[in-house]
């Protein structure tokens, strides 16, 4: 029986023990939650399985402020996004960074001067809209 070297921890998500190689230490930054897969960064950390159901319920139950010892007001909620991107992939739109995902996509790019400031879309121009508007599909 080989007594596995690899300490074990429990995931804030599901309640599930696992080892810490499968688990993906989070901890928090300046008020956000941080993914730290080399667990390299200090302070404390909490340990998560990187899916998307784990993190979920971790949030819903507000496991990592209990995890992460925050102060015990525990009405500031904590800014999950870096450690939203990490988990779920950055599909967030926009957040792509750019000069990467556009090899397979040929985009005509808007000029600057066709977008207005502010106030709402009104569509009046339609004449050009065939070879502006494109469907991504
Ligand atoms: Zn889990």
């Amino acid at each position: 029986m080989a007594e596995t070297s690899v300490p074990v921890r429990t995931c804030v998500g599901c309640r599930e023990r696992a080892p810490v190689t499968d688990l993906l230490r989070v901890v928090l930054r300046a008020g956000a939650l941080v993914p730290d897969p080399r667990r390299r960064l200090p302070g404390r950390g909490a340990s998560l399985h990187p899916t998307p159901e784990c993190l979920r319920a971790a949030e819903r139950r507000r496991a990592f402020p209990r995890a992460l010892r925050l102060s015990g007001g525990s009405s500031a909620p904590v800014e999950a996004g870096p450690l939203r991107a990490h988990v779920l992939g950055a599909t967030a739109p926009g957040e792509a960074p750019p000069g990467r995902a556009n090899a397979h996509e040929r985009q005509t790019a808007v000029p600057p001067t066709d977008r207005q400031p502010a106030g709402p879309h009104v569509e009046s121009r339609t004449s050009s809209d065939e070879s502006a508007v494109k469907s991504p599909r």
